[in-house]
């Protein structure tokens, strides 16, 4: 049972028996998942269930399927693929295989499924509920099971979870393991191109995705390779030429190392096969680019290793919704799976998403290749333009817009570093440069700006040129420097005096709440200055994720994993020791976004957040809680447990004072310690989704600054539209006017926006972490 609510009843209609499995290809998060279904499934009242070795232990029953009991996940967070086993079952296919399965399910007395896998494993699930009737009366018919055994199985309640690390899945943005895959390659990559560049070297990598480029597409992005081959999009018929083309114009421009990224499945426009051998023959043809290019095949390197923080996210959230699902499905529900749009998890029909994953491989397999990239999700073929934009940079000469339309955009890092900000000006700059606009770099944020020697700029305020930001799609911190100072402390006339000195049309900020601050105080000083009637756009990048407009801010991501690997690492520690409670402070500002993730992403006991606060009360209880479970610990407690703060979560408690009084109260039965990430968390190398997301989201940024044009200042003075925060908000990327935020959606006095979207989260992370539900006294 769940020690937080003993004696719940069933929340919903009558108890069920709910089983879930993994099957197909193993992917990191699908333990997250299995761990949220079993722990959500008896907190709801329901027994849970697993079936070891998908569809295989359906079919063999017996021993394959076993009650599962909240101990049982403990700890299966950190682990990678799926402990419950997988496997390709052959069985499965043939109806007899299905019947037999379906008997066990009714011996068991399971009414409910969910299946974690890939589109093959979705299949397989769809065809057997669609079959479920007819097995149901063949088995009667056979007398394998008797008619009144029948009665409350009639209809078969399943729900898809989607574990793959392809994400070849139609409908949902991510799949449970394509981030921790990606996560492996870039990782592979970046190291690869350390050596390509002291050697002057090209390299062909080859990563997963028979008919999903997926992961190749996202590595180029994140990696800024020159070069990448998916099934989905072949290059033209003269792919030889256009990629020579590109790789000799990065050569030109003085780049010393050259990534070519191909996926398993890539294909030319006649649907032939094309290999990494022909890729590097290309590139070393004595007669052409000559270069030295070696191959490397990243092979099962990419499913390894435990899930970053994502997958975890992903998977615990995904599973709570799919028990949801099964509690709240009727007999005339349409199957569901449950998908992930943008920032928003939905459940989708499973049928459908099946067969447009299906129409991709026919839509290539044809050659329909327009087709194929419109099946998959909108994120995908942006992120190829968005590619294409950055690689063949003043290549297409058709991208360029005329002379009298191209501007003059300040680039601005503002705020802390934050993990992608990098990344996000490199792939400004080289749309900017595909376009003919010129982007101008202004260094340490508004400090740097305002930073002159009479009149003379003291240098910081310089042209971009592309080789530089071409190396900084992986690079951390914040190349052209950021500062926290606003243009108040700056001087905001002179600030507008330099813009109009540098004849900016437009500004371009990436940062966190203090770069929404400076927006926001520039937009209300165009009345005095005319100068300040330009577009200015903001590209929110935090660790503390804290900026309005946006649930998602680059930095968030990177430090979410460095805090769940810091996590990871503390509660083994405590593996020799069994008996002990870690109380890790957190960064975040007053934002208690991180220290709920990090701890959905840790499995954490309690989290404390300034949002909600922290009390005498509320300690207490929980440290009566923890009492109570170490008292009544039979081992399960190997490792230790984990408590997140934020820390500015109170002004009196923080982590050393909350580890003090845990070991005061303990009285030897448990030991407790404190640990600060500090400012690791702000990350090393940045994480794919920020550097991914950087180059999706500055590329929009700069095509909604270009919307107005040069001399725009009185069109600029109208629209609210003009002074902006991009952000991804729930399924949708939305700009949203500052003017509109800052009357609206902004707390002030504690910096972060009035309404957190991660709320619920919060409660999800005591829910499965076994917490009992804080009731305020009156
Ligand atoms: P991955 O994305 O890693 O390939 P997957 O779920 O697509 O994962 P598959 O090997 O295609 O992996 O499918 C896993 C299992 O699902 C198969 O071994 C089989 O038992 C079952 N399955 C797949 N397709 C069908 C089908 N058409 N009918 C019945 N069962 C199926």
């Amino acid at each position: 049972r769940n020690p937080a609510s003993a004696a719940q009843s069933p929340k919903m209609g009558t108890k069920k028996k709910i089983a879930i499995m993994t099957s197909g290809g193993d992917s990191p998060g699908m333990n997250a998942a299995v761990r949220a279904c079993v722990r959500m499934a008896i907190h709801m009242g329901c027994d849970a269930y697993c079936v070891y070795e998908g569809y295989e232990g359906l079919v063999r029953g017996g021993d394959y399927i076993r009650r599962m009991e909240w101990y049982d996940v403990r700890g299966w967070l950190s682990e990678g693929g799926t402990l419950i086993g997988t496997a390709r079952c052959m069985a499965f296919f043939e109806r007899a295989g299905r019947l037999t399965a379906a008997k066990n399910m009714i011996l068991n007395g399971i009414d409910a499924l969910i299946i974690c896998g890939g589109d093959g494993s979705l299949t397989g699930a769809d065809r057997f509920r669609s079959e479920w009737p007819s097995l149901l009366e063949e088995l009667v018919a056979t007398g394998e099971i008797k008619k009144e055994q029948v009665g409350q199985y009639a209809h078969l309640n399943i729900v898809g979870l989607v574990g793959s690390i392809d994400n070849d899945l139609s409908g949902t943005d991510a799949t449970i393991g394509c981030y921790s895959a990606l996560a492996r390659i870039c990782y592979a990559v970046d190291l690869i191109e350390a050596t390509a560049s002291s050697h002057s070297r090209a390299f062909v990598i080859e990563v997963m995705g028979r008919h999903c480029g997926w992961l190749a597409l996202m590595a180029g992005v994140a990696t800024g390779a020159d070069f990448i081959f998916i099934p989905e999009k072949p290059r033209e018929d003269n792919w030889r030429d256009e990629m020579c083309n590109i790789v000799r114009h990065h050569r030109k421009l003085g780049k010393r190392k050259t990534i070519v990224i191909i996926a398993e499945g890539a294909l030319d426009r006649e649907g032939n096969k094309i290999t990494p051998d022909m890729v590097k023959d290309l590139l070393a043809d004595k007669k052409g680019l000559a270069l030295d290019t070696r191959i490397t095949t990243l092979g099962h390197v990419q499913r390894g290793g435990t899930a970053v923080a994502y997958d975890r996210m992903l998977g615990t959230l995904q599973g709570v919704e799919a028990v949801k699902a099964v509690l709240e499905a009727t007999p005339g529900t349409p199957t569901c799976f449950i998908a992930i749009t943008e920032n928003k998890i939905t459940r989708k029909p499973l049928m459908q998403a099946v067969m447009d994953t299906k129409e991709v491989a026919k839509a290539i397999e044809r050659q329909d290749f327009e087709m194929a990239m419109s099946l998959r999700d909108a994120e995908f073929s942006e992120q190829y333009k968005s590619f294409m934009m950055t690689t063949a940079v003043q290549v297409d000469k058709e991208l360029m817009l005329p002379e009298k339309e191209r501007m003059k955009i300040g680039f601005i890092n503002v705020g802390a570093p934050a993990g992608g900000m990098n990344a996000a000006v490199r792939a400004g700059v080289a749309y900017c440069l595909s376009r003919g606009h010129e982007p101008i770099a202004i260094h340490n944020g508004f400090a740097g700006f305002a930073r002159h020697h009479g009149d003379k700029p003291l240098g910081a305020v310089r042209p971009f040129n592309w080789l530089e930001v071409d190396g900084w799609a992986s690079k951390g911190g914040s190349e052209i420097g950021t500062n926290r100072e606003l243009p108040s402390e700056s001087g905001i006339e002179t600030v507008a005096n330099l813009i109009e000195q540098y004849e900016f049309d437009a500004l371009f900020l990436v940062g966190g709440f203090e770069a929404f601050h400076a927006v926001s105080q520039l937009r209300k000083a165009r009345d005095q200055y005319p100068s300040l009637c330009i577009p200015m756009t903001l590209l929110p990048a935090t660790i503390s994720n804290n900026v309005p407009g946006t649930e998602y801010s680059l930095g968030s991501d990177t430090c979410l994993n460095e805090l769940v690997d810091y996590c990871d690492k503390i509660k083994q520690s405590a593996s020799a020791t069994r008996r002990r409670v870690f109380v890790i402070e957190t960064q975040g500002g007053r934002s208690g976004y991180v220290a709920t993730l990090g701890g959905l992403g840790v499995g954490a006991s309690a989290v404390y957040t300034p949002e909600e606060g922290l009390s005498l009360d509320m300690l207490a209880a929980d440290v009566r809680h923890l009492k109570d479970v170490f008292a009544h610990d039979k081992g399960q407690s190997r490792a230790g447990r984990l408590i997140l703060i934020n820390e500015k979560a109170s002004k009196v408690y923080n982590a050393k004072l909350i580890a003090d009084i845990l070991r005061d109260e303990a009285h030897g039965r448990f030991e407790s310690r404190e640990g600060i990430p500090g400012h690791m968390q702000q990350g090393g190398v940045p994480s794919p989704m920020d550097r991914s997301r950087a180059v999706r989201l500055a590329i929009r940024c700069i095509q909604h600054l270009e919307k107005w044009g040069r001399n725009a200042h009185n069109k600029v003075k109208m629209d609210p539209m003009s002074a902006s925060v991009i952000g991804i908000k729930g399924a949708s990327i939305v700009f949203t006017p500052v003017k509109k935020l800052e009357e609206e959606e902004t707390d002030w006095p504690n910096r972060r926006p009035k309404a957190a979207f991660w709320l619920g989260m919060k409660e999800i992370v005591d829910v499965l972490g076994g917490r009992p539900a804080y009731q305020k006294p009156e």
